[in-house]
């Protein structure tokens, strides 16, 4: 391990070593050293409201536990500095699939802004699709949204017919889904118990959340607080027992350090429902309509292309000035300034979108025994 590296010895107030959140045994084997710098894509776009954010470039360590094989980030950020990131107004998730963006004077250069309205409206009538497989509907079923964001999911669940609710961990979010989205009291903030008490639901989703969270265990013993035996959690994340993370492994787009504490699989979600109270009932893929292989090609080349601009077109044009005639053809009317910002915006190489790498888990309680 590279010591002078490691963001430990910069600075011990923001990173911690944690044994296995499943398991709770210390003996794991390093499998991944990832540098975060500012060289790598997706730091960058991670990177850009985070104050002091040089304390979190450096190596970090991905291990595997000996006992139970849960994959996850040793060290990582402490709770405080982790929430720092997902308190900043920007959209830090969604994507960026148009390259064409980078040379398209008209488009906005806040792509991922939480007021370009336009981007954040997703379909997600795939979520209820799944939902409706295993928890079909009583008149008026409860849903509780769990790192709900900017509340769009709330939304569409209201005008599915859902008596939805939401919760997430950030203050601005919220605010935009209470003001903007006009959820009012429908979306609070802060922890689920405080949020909602003395109240059960019969479906709680957790959409892109576990991997992010720092205990998965708690949280998940936590949720029975607000379920009844028939309450349906849904839990969506990417899985290390997809094809892509078979054939990218270090480099899949998902391996994720800053942001993702924890790489699950089959065994181990399964595993953590267990030892959490919860009875897994099977999974599914998170989007059906993309399991075509065009559309997967489709990605690897708009990432390499990604690639292309982010690691040797923008250099070599701000660096070595005599290149710049090569490609300023290509630039129209955007000022390097603005390229190096939407730059920043992309995705990185071996992103290949959610084609076979996340899963949504189902769960029920365990019965009692
Ligand atoms: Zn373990």
């Amino acid at each position: 391990m590279n010591i002078q590296q490691n963001p430990v010895e910069k600075n011990v107030t923001v990173m911690e070593y944690v044994s296995c959140n499943i398991c709770e045994s210390c003996q794991y084997d390093l499998v991944y050293q990832i540098d975060v710098n500012y060289n790598v894509m997706r730091y960058y776009r991670y990177a850009r409201n985070i104050p002091n954010k040089e304390n979190m470039t450096g190596t970090f360590s991905i291990v595997r536990c000996k006992r139970c094989r849960l994959l996850f980030t040793n060290p990582r950020f402490i709770h405080d500095a982790q929430a720092s990131v997902y308190s900043s107004n920007r959209i830090l998730g969604g994507n960026w699939k148009n390259f064409m963006y980078l040379f398209d004077q008209a488009q906005n250069d806040e792509c991922q802004d939480l007021n370009n309205e336009k981007l954040l409206h997703p379909d997600y009538g795939w979520k209820f699709d799944i939902i409706r497989d295993y928890a079909p509907g009583k008149e008026k079923t409860s849903l509780l949204d769990l790192g709900c964001g900017t509340g769009h999911f709330v939304l569409q669940a209201l005008e599915q017919g859902f008596d939805a609710w939401g919760v997430d961990i950030s203050q601005d979010r919220i605010r935009y889904a209470q003001q903007t989205l006009k959820l009012e009291d429908r979306v609070q903030h802060g922890k689920i118990e405080e949020a909602f008490p003395n109240r059960t639901f019969d479906i709680i989703t957790l959409w892109d959340v576990i991997e992010h969270i720092h205990d998965p265990k708690a949280l998940l013993n936590s949720l029975k607080q607000v379920a009844h035996s028939q309450t349906h959690i849904f839990v969506l994340t990417m899985s290390i027992d997809s094809i892509t993370y078979k054939l990218f492994r270090k480099r899949w787009n998902y391996i994720n350090p800053t942001q993702h504490l924890f790489y699950f699989s089959d065994s181990t979600i399964r595993e953590l429902f267990a030892r959490s109270g919860w009875e897994l009932l099977g999974k599914t893929m998170d989007d059906s309509r993309s399991k075509n292989f065009l559309r997967l090609l489709t990605k690897v080349i708009i990432g390499q292309l990604n690639n292309f601009f982010f690691q040797v077109y923008a250099p070599i044009s701000s660096k070595f000035k005599i290149f710049k005639p090569l490609f300023k053809p290509l630039q129209k009317k955007i000022s390097d300034e603005r390229m190096q910002k939407r730059l920043e915006n992309l995705y990185p190489g071996m992103y290949v979108g959610r084609y076979h790498d996340n899963f949504v888990f189902i769960g029920r309680l365990k019965a009692k025994t």
